[in-house]
């Protein structure tokens, strides 16, 4: 039994639709969101709050074909009647699809229902055909021809439904979103509002890295990801916000600080006082020397500006090799798998030469091909040109924030509540955190915020001196907070955000001691900092440099934030900091790598020491530097 058919453009218009009960929630727009819009279109089905949705594309025609039943009663002609449906509309409207004006599908609800009728019967025969022979009453032979769990996108996400639903209904028939019913429908990855028992923890974790982490991990120690499913979660915002207001700190992070296993870090002396020293003048004449009075950084125009940057032998040879494929391939009419797979293959070889995560790479090389496949080509175009085109847009779509990210005005915003804006800095060790902190202290403080620091690495020998020494160096209307060492780092927060806005401050920066993807005790005490403050920003600072380990520190961050939070719509990482972009040449991959891993966007870059050395992303720019 079906629930919901759908004929829509690629773009989220629907032309035809039939509903055959109410939906909870939206799957359809989280279809065009997180499957179109996202160039997933390689993967076979999106499962999400009970349901599951498949599709099939008609990319000659532009047009989506879509399919919504409930995943526990998976119908056997799902896939069938996709296929005959696309047929037959292909067949019925070839000309009106064409014609932008024409609207008035309604005639297809006649020709839907007898090919839903035949679809049935030719289901039916094949099961009773099974029943012959030896498939056991019962067994999912009989009953679905589903595709497996381990190809799927899960994406279940109530907070993105508000996301492109306008878009979406444009036409629509149906009145099938009931967001009331959202909260019955609150699936299982952390269900329990209760303090979380260790096996809890353990099993949320398992469930949630078995269903949703990104594939690929298999060489590095750590639970093992599905080949090919893509991790979004509840609370995973696409719209980069998450909607959980709880504040209250919980009881279960009460013996969190006592029992942090820090062993990846060099700790504070533990026998001497845990107060930060003064820090000393010689120390400010040198940080402003670095970071305030050294040249900055004046070459990047693939952050800056949309020109090309020059590109080494390499890229150029790369480009050559993929181009001189093609000659001849041109004046085709409609491609097959057997054009564009060559040339995607050398594609996927340079972005990976360009540093992209490999199973990114695939994954996006597949969706492009996936969205390619019978499509027609332009005439006077060529395939290689047709499918560079198709990569740079694909590239593009990802890589452009769904939302633009402008974090003065979400400050200006804020102001007028009274609070200060919030943002928390979290990564791995030695990434850049504290100097892309301070890099943005400085751009808040040029754009006349008044900003407080929190220091609240309360663990790394000199993390809050290296702070105290930036505010010395950064000036006026800029103050630390902190309680030196040793302190419950979240705790820490709240006092610092009370006193910010006490005093007015319009942004407080919260620093968070580094940590492995792998250390459960510290994303423990990171996911309470973060439930308890509920910063309006959490930023992942990551290295330009990194490669297949994107994904895997990406990944598991968000794994541990879902793990580690009480709330059932848990904070995620919602904007990237990506830094020593300085020092990559063009291997720029790891950007992609971070938004396809997270869905968010790169909020800003760091290309060098100083201050000054920030930088936005310009995606045309580095789309360009991708495939060059
Ligand atoms: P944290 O441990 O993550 O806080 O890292 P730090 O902020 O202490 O930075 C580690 C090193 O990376 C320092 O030497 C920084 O000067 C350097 N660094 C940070 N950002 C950049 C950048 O964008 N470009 C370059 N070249 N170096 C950077």
């Amino acid at each position: 039994m079906i629930d919901d058919f759908g004929v829509f453009s690629r773009s989220g218009l629907i032309l035809w639709r039939k509903s055959f009960v109410k939906l909870r929630g939206d799957p359809l727009a989280l279809l065009v969101q997180t499957v179109l819009l996202e160039d997933r279109a390689a993967l076979p089905e999106l499962v999400c709050d009970g349901y599951t949705v498949r599709w099939a594309l008609d990319n000659e025609a532009g047009l989506v074909f879509s399919v919504i039943y409930q995943t526990a009663l998976p119908p056997a002609y799902a896939s069938d009647l996709l296929l005959s449906v696309k047929a037959a509309f292909a067949a019925k409207y070839a000309e009106a699809i064409a014609d932008p004006l024409f609207d008035d599908f309604s005639d297809f609800t006649a020709v839907f229902q007898s090919l839903l009728t035949a679809a049935e019967s030719r289901s039916l025969s094949r099961a009773a055909a099974l029943r012959g022979s030896k498939a056991p009453p019962g067994s999912r032979s009989e009953l679905s021809t589903e595709p497996s769990s381990s190809g799927r996108l899960e994406a279940c996400s109530p907070s993105s439904r508000s996301l492109g639903q306008a878009e979406v209904r444009r036409g629509e028939q149906s009145d099938s979103n009931q967001p009331d019913e959202e909260a019955a429908v609150e699936g299982a990855v952390v269900s329990d509002t209760e303090a979380l028992s260790e096996d809890k923890i353990r099993q949320n974790r398992e469930a949630f890295i078995r269903r949703k982490m990104v594939a690929g991990n298999k060489s590095k120690k750590g639970p093992k990801s599905s080949a090919s499913s893509l991790s979004f979660d509840k609370g995973t915002s696409l719209n980069g916000k998450s909607g959980n207001s709880k504040r209250s700190v919980s009881g279960k992070f009460a013996d969190d600080v006592g029992r942090l296993d820090f062993s990846d870090d060099t700790p504070h002396d533990a026998l001497s006082p845990n107060i930060a020293r003064t820090v000393t003048d010689a120390e400010v004449a040198r940080c402003r020397e670095q970071h305030l009075e050294a040249r900055p950084n004046a070459a990047y125009d693939i952050i800056s500006a949309d020109g090309d940057s020059t590109g080494d032998g390499g890229a150029l040879r790369s480009r050559g090799r993929v181009f001189d494929f093609f000659k001849g391939l041109a004046g085709m009419k409609n491609l097959t798998r057997a054009d564009i797979d060559p040339p995607l293959a050398q594609f996927r070889d340079v972005l990976i030469e360009k540093n992209v995560a490999q199973e990114i790479a695939d994954r996006l090389i597949e969706s492009v091909a996936a969205s390619l496949n019978g499509k027609r080509m332009e005439s006077m175009t060529t395939v290689s040109a047709t499918v560079r085109q198709a990569l740079d847009d694909a590239l593009t779509r990802i890589l452009t924030p769904r939302q633009s990210v402008d974090i003065l005005a979400e400050i200006a915003a804020k102001r007028a509540s009274g609070r200060p804006y919030v943002i928390a800095f979290c990564g791995v060790n030695g990434v850049g955190k504290s100097t892309s902190l301070a890099k943005i202290c400085y751009y808040l403080l040029n754009n006349n915020n008044r900003v407080m620091i929190a220091a609240c690495d309360t663990f790394r020998a000199g993390a809050v001196e290296q702070l105290r020494t930036h505010v010395r160096c950064l000036g006026e209307n800029v103050e630390l907070f902190d309680k030196g060492y040793g302190k419950d780092a979240a705790a820490v927060a709240v006092d610092a955000v009370k006193k910010a806005r006490d005093l007015k401050y319009d942004v407080v920066l919260i620093d968070t001691a580094g940590r492995m993807q792998d250390n459960e005790p510290l994303m423990r005490a990171l996911s309470k900092l973060v439930e308890v403050n509920q910063p309006d920003r959490l930023f992942f600072v990551g290295e330009a440099l990194v490669g297949n380990d994107a994904v895997d520190q990406l990944s598991k961050f968000n794994a541990a934030l879902v793990d580690h939070q009480k709330s059932s719509n848990p904070r995620l990482i919602d904007g990237i900091v990506l830094t020593k972009f300085d020092t990559i040449d063009d291997k720029v991959g790891a950007a992609v790598s971070m938004v396809y891993t997270t869905g968010q966007p790169i909020v800003f870059v760091g290309v060098g020491q100083t201050y000054m050395d920030l930088r936005k992303v310009n995606t045309k720019s580095l789309v360009q530097a991708l495939l060059r």
